[in-house]
Formats: structure tokens, C-alpha cells, sequence
């Protein structure tokens, strides 16, 4: 059984052997950059490379500002406390999640309220979202508060699940209705674009700040690496300032105005993504036709490929199967692992994690739905492309 789905990735993938759920592609000026850097001697947390690199991904996804950061995960809590998260607050965001997006949170001492999932994009459903805050919510003071807890509602922060995008306009309009600042978890989406709005707007440019991460397993990597995106010139000024130790700006003196955080991406890790991001456009079109391959091939293998949402352009990051129940689920994992195809569930939904669990959640009836059948196949270049490219 899964005999073809196997032999399918082997032959796109061209190897006998381990065949990972998505690796990278170094083979553009990736090493010409890194010696680069190297000879220039800045290496660490200023230089060149950091510079071009924010302004290179804020042109790409056409964003204003960008402001890098170590990581992802450091990117969102940045852009939590841009938000003014702080102690007490409650943000909404959704269960079927990578756990960052909700430690993020918590690292503000603030507490997630757990909404389902749309069946069509897997990431925050609007209808869900409109529903809590219609039953929950009051507006006070021009500020969102809970009517359950009292709590202020700091942010909303919705996650473009392995690349689809969430129903935007509608999550947008719901928060500005309600004066909740938008964040963005963009981390697996860079590149994905809406197609409806004139301006086909990319993740990460919707709400109030975008969050992304290029960690080695993402769309392009630095390493280890994040940024936050923003259209608000005092917001990304603050980012700056929060990620390089809130330092207030003198030629030698060490005076820093606030608890400010050593975020910094360094110089060597920027350089890698400059490299990277020369490739972002050859990923992007070689992805897609992967996509479109399982989507072509699957059906005869009795498999269900989860389809590109139609609202948005995606970037393809990760292809995920959708199978008819936990059973088939666990016993397709088995398979194909065991043939070295490294194939991997969908998280565990965050409520149910036990930092998490007990925590106030909306109805939660996709999100258990899904997290029961969601498996991501191999879904890197294939290495043809990345030869061309
Ligand atoms: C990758 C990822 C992050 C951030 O991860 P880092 O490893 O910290 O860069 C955050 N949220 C989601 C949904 C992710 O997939």
C-alpha cells in the first residue's frame, strides 16, 4: 500500500535515499556571500548584509519597513509587544498552530483564547473570530475587553498555514471593527499573495505588522532567522529599538531606555538569506508545479491532496494529504516512514498541549477535525529546479 505515493516522490526527488519533508537549496551566491561576509570581518550583529536583507524582503513582500530578528519566534514576540501585549491581556489566535506562535504570547505574561480553523484555509477562521467576539466582546474606551474576564483583547493573531492564506478582508475588517491590532504569523507564508484585491497583497502586509521566519526548514533559510513587517514608521523604529538591546544611540556611551531584548540577526545569517532571496521567485514557480504534480497524481493513488485555497496565490511551502481518519492517518505515517519518505502529522492542537490546556477556547470543531487527518508530504525544490535556478 502507498507503493506509488513512494515511488512518486522517489522519482521527483531522485534518491533511493532518506527523502526529508523539506530541505534547502544552496546553489546560488550562497558561499560567494558568506565569504563575503567573513573577509568583511562583520560577522556578527551589524553589517551590510543585515541592512540589504531587511530591505530586500520588505520589497519583496512590498512592506514599508523590515526589521530582522534571530529567529521566528523572537519576530512574533517583538511584534507582540509592538501590539502593547503585555501582563493580563488575552490575545485571539488559533489552536492549529507551530507552538512559537502561542509561547510568544505567554512570553508577554499574556494568555491565548484558542479559535477554530476555515476547512478551506486551515489558518483563522473569520466566521469563528466573528462569533467569539460577538458573544465576548465590548468595546470600552475605544480598547477591546472580554466581557467574560475583563481583560483587555491586545491582538489577534492569525497563522497563514503552510502558505494558504487566511480569509483576510474579513479577519481585517472584524478587527478594525473591534480595534484589536492585526498581527500577522506569516512565518510559512513569504511570498503568498491574495488574488482578489487589486493591489494582490502579500502575507505578512495584511494587518497592523507581519511576522516571518527563516528557519532551515522554511521557504528560503538564514539559519536561523525571523523578521517583523510593518507600514508604521514608529513601530518599526521601536523594533529596531526593542531587538538591539533598546540602546539609545551614542558613539560610545551604553545607555539603554527600556527592557530591550538581544534579537539581532547576525551579518553571516543575513548574508545567507540575501543569497537566498535572489531564488525566492524559481522556489516559488518550482513549488507550484510540485503542487500541481501531487494534485494531478494523488487522486489515482486514492489520496486527497489539500487544495490550494482560492482566494489567495500560495507559495506551496509545505503539501499536506488529507486522510479519511485517524487510522488511515496513523497507518500512511507508518508506511511511508519506514520507506525513509519522511512524512509528519499535523501539530497537536495547542489547547490540548499541557502548558495550554484549560485555557478559554471558542467552538473547536475543524481544528480536531483536521488535526486528525492532516499529514505534510515531501515538499521541497525538487532537485531539477534548483540546478536551473
Ligand atoms: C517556523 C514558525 C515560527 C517561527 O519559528 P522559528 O523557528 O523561531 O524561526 C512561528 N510560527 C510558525 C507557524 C512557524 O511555522
Amino acid at each position: 500500500m502507498y507503493e506509488q505515493f513512494v515511488e512518486l516522490v522517489r522519482d521527483t526527488y531522485q534518491t533511493n535515499d532518506i527523502v526529508p519533508l523539506h530541505e534547502p537549496r544552496f546553489t546560488g551566491n550562497e558561499k560567494h556571500f558568506l565569504n563575503d561576509a567573513i573577509d568583511s570581518t562583520f560577522v556578527s550583529s551589524i553589517g551590510a548584509y543585515v541592512d540589504r536583507f531587511e530591505q530586500e524582503v520588505a520589497e519583496t513582500v512590498n512592506s514599508k519597513f523590515a526589521v530582522s530578528t534571530v529567529n521566528g519566534t523572537a519576530a512574533l514576540h517583538t511584534a507582540l509587544i509592538l501590539s502593547g501585549t503585555g501582563p493580563g491581556d488575552q490575545v485571539l489566535t488559533q489552536s492549529l498552530s507551530f507552538v512559537a506562535t502561542c509561547n510568544a504570547i505567554s512570553y508577554c505574561q499574556a494568555t491565548p483564547i484558542f479559535l477554530d480553523i476555515d476547512r478551506q484555509t486551515l489558518g483563522l477562521s473569520a466566521s469563528a473570530l466573528q462569533t467569539w467576539l460577538l458573544d465576548n466582546a465590548d468595546l470600552e474606551g475605544g480598547r477591546c475587553i472580554n466581557r467574560n474576564t475583563g481583560k483587555a483583547i491586545s491582538a489577534c493573531v492569525p497563522m497563514h498555514t503552510f502558505g494558504n492564506m487566511v480569509e483576510a478582508d474579513r479577519i481585517k475588517s472584524l478587527c478594525e471593527q473591534y480595534r484589536i491590532p492585526l498581527l500577522e504569523d506569516a512565518a510559512e507564508a513569504l511570498g503568498s499573495q491574495l488574488r482578489d484585491t487589486g493591489s494582490k497583497e502579500f502575507a505578512g502586509t495584511i494587518g497592523d505588522i507581519g511576522v516571518f521566519s527563516f528557519n532551515g526548514n522554511k521557504i528560503i533559510t538564514t539559519g536561523g532567522g525571523g523578521m517583523v513587517t510593518t507600514n508604521d514608521p514608529q513601530l518599526a523604529a521601536r523594533a529596531k529599538h526593542l531587538t538591539t538591546t533598546a540602546k539609545a544611540p551614542h558613539r560610545w556611551e551604553f545607555s539603554h531606555d527600556e527592557l530591550g531584548y538581544n534579537y539581532r540577526m547576525p551579518n553571516l545569517n543575513a548574508a545567507l538569506g540575501c543569497a537566498q532571496l535572489q531564488q525566492l521567485n524559481a522556489y516559488l514557480e518550482s513549488k507550484r508545479r510540485l503542487h500541481q504534480m501531487y494534485a494531478e497524481a494523488l487522486p489515482q493513488m486514492q489520496l486527497q491532496l489539500f487544495p490550494e485555497p482560492q482566494h489567495c496565490h500560495s507559495n506551496c511551502w509545505l503539501n499536506a494529504i488529507v486522510c479519511e481518519h485517524r487510522e488511515q492517518r496513523d497507518q500512511f505515517l507508518e508506511i511511508t516512514n519506514d520507506q525513509k519518505v519522511l512524512t509528519r502529522p499535523v501539530w497537536q492542537p495547542l489547547h490540548t498541549l499541557p502548558m495550554y490546556a484549560g485555557l478559554e477556547h471558542g467552538e473547536l470543531s475543524n481544528t480536531q477535525w483536521f488535526a486528525d487527518r492532516l499529514v505534510n508530504i515531501p515538499s521541497s525544490v525538487p532537485p531539477q529546479t534548483s540546478a536551473a535556478g
